[in-house]
C-alpha cells in the first residue's frame, strides 16, 4: 500500500466511513507479512488520539443471553447518543468451522443501527492470532469515533483471559440454573470479573436469579482479593425485557469514575499496553522461528530425536534456537 493510500485509509477511518472501516479490519486480520507491516503502521497512526473509548468485555457460556443483552444494552447506549462497536473474540470458530459469535443476525437492532458497528467474527485463527487482530481492530474502531467498544467472548476457553487483558471492565454474564450455581463457569473467570450479572431475571426466573446472585456474591467474597478501588458487584437483569440494564451500565460508569480518580485507570491501561507489546514480540519471534530456513533444516532431525526419546526437549529447544542465532550472526 502506498503512503497516500494509507493516508486515505486513515482519513476514511477517522471520518467513520464504513467502507474504510471494513478495509482496515480486513487488513488487520490478514496474515500476509506485507499486510502485517501495513497494519502495524496503520495502528500506529491511529493510536494518536485514540483511546477515548470505554472498553467493556462481556463473557458468558453459550445460551446465557449475550447477544440479546448486547443488542439491548448497545441500543440503549446509542439512544443516549453514544456510538457503539461490538467485536467478538471467538477462536473456537477455527476449530468448529462455524462461529457462535459475531454473527450479525444475533444482534438484529444494533446491526442496522447507524450509530453502531458490529464487526463480523474473523473466520478463523488461533487464540494468539485472534487476540492480536482484536486489539488492532479495537484501535481502528476507537479511531473511528466509537465511544463504547463491547468485546464479546464465550466463557469456555482461554479467550476470556485474553479479552480481560484488553478491556477496562470485564463483565461475566450468568444465568440462574438448577443445582450448583457455579457449575460451568470457571473460578478463574470469576476472579477476572469486575461485575457478575445474573441474566434472565424475568417471569418465573426472577426468584431463581436473585437466589443465584446471592450465591455468587458469597462465592466472590471468598475468591477475590479486596481491592481498595473496586469490589465487583453482583446484579440481576433481563436482556429480554431490559430490566436492570441501566443499573448495569451505571456500575460500569461508576467503576470508570472511581478508577480515574484513584489513578488505577491509567495504570491499568499502561500495563495492558506493555503486555500487548511483549505479546507481539513473542508472536513475531515464534513466527520467525517457524519461517526460518536454517531452523527448517534442523527441525525434522531434532523432532525425530525428541519423538524417539533420544534427545531431551530442553536440549532440543536450544538446538532450534541456536540454528536461528547462527544464521542471524552470519547475516548481513
Ligand atoms: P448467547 O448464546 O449467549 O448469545 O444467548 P442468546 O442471546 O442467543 O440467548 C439464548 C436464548 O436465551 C434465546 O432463546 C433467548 O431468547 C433467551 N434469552 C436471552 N436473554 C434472555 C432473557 O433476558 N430472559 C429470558 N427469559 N430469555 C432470554
Amino acid at each position: 500500500m502506498s503512503a497516500s493510500d494509507l493516508d486515505a485509509l486513515v482519513e476514511g477511518i477517522r471520518a467513520a466511513d464504513r467502507t474504510a472501516l471494513g478495509r482496515a479490519i480486513t487488513m488487520v486480520e490478514s496474515r500476509a507479512p506485507s499486510d502485517r507491516r501495513v497494519a502495524a503502521e496503520l495502528v500506529d497512526r491511529l493510536l494518536v488520539g485514540a483511546g477515548g473509548a470505554h472498553r467493556v468485555g462481556i463473557t458468558g457460556a453459550p445460551g446465557v443471553g449475550k447477544s440479546t443483552f448486547i443488542d439491548e444494552l448497545g441500543s440503549r447506549l446509542t439512544a443516549r447518543g453514544r456510538r457503539v462497536a461490538v467485536i467478538a473474540v471467538d477462536p473456537s470458530s477455527s476449530i468448529s468451522g462455524g462461529s457462535i459469535l459475531g454473527d450479525r443476525t444475533r444482534m438484529p437492532r444494533l446491526s442496522v443501527d447507524p450509530a453502531a458497528f458490529v464487526r463480523p467474527s474473523p473466520s478463523s485463527g488461533t487464540l494468539g492470532g485472534v487476540t492480536r487482530t482484536t486489539r488492532e481492530a479495537m484501535v481502528v474502531l476507537e479511531a473511528a469515533g466509537h465511544d463504547v467498544v463491547l468485546a464479546e467472548t464465550v466463557g469456555v476457553g482461554q479467550s476470556e483471559i485474553a479479552v480481560a487483558d484488553m478491556v477496562d471492565f470485564f463483565l461475566v454474564l450468568l444465568q440462574p440454573g438448577a443445582g450448583d450455581e457455579l457449575q460451568g463457569i470457571k473460578k478463574g473467570v470469576l476472579e477476572l470479573a469486575d461485575m457478575l450479572v445474573v441474566n434472565k431475571a424475568d417471569g418465573d426466573n426472577t426468584a431463581a436469579a436473585r437466589a443465584a446472585a446471592r450465591d455468587y456474591q458469597a462465592a466472590l467474597r471468598l475468591l477475590t482479593p479486596v481491592d481498595p478501588d473496586w469490589s465487583p458487584p453482583v446484579l440481576t437483569c433481563s436482556g429480554l425485557t431490559g430490566d436492570g440494564l441501566d443499573a448495569v451500565w451505571d456500575q460500569i460508569e461508576l467503576h470508570r469514575r472511581r478508577l480515574t480518580e484513584s489513578g488505577g485507570w491509567d495504570r491499568h491501561r499502561r500495563d495492558q499496553r506493555m503486555r500487548w507489546m511483549w505479546s507481539m514480540v513473542e508472536a513475531e519471534l515464534l513466527e520467525r522461528v517457524r519461517r526460518d530456513p536454517a531452523v527448517g533444516s534442523v527441525t525434522a532431525d531434532v523432532e525425530a530425536a525428541v519423538a524417539a526419546g533420544e534427545l531431551s526437549p530442553p536440549l532440543a529447544a536450544t538446538r532450534i534456537l541456536d540454528a536461528l542465532e547462527d544464521q542471524g550472526s552470519s547475516g548481513p
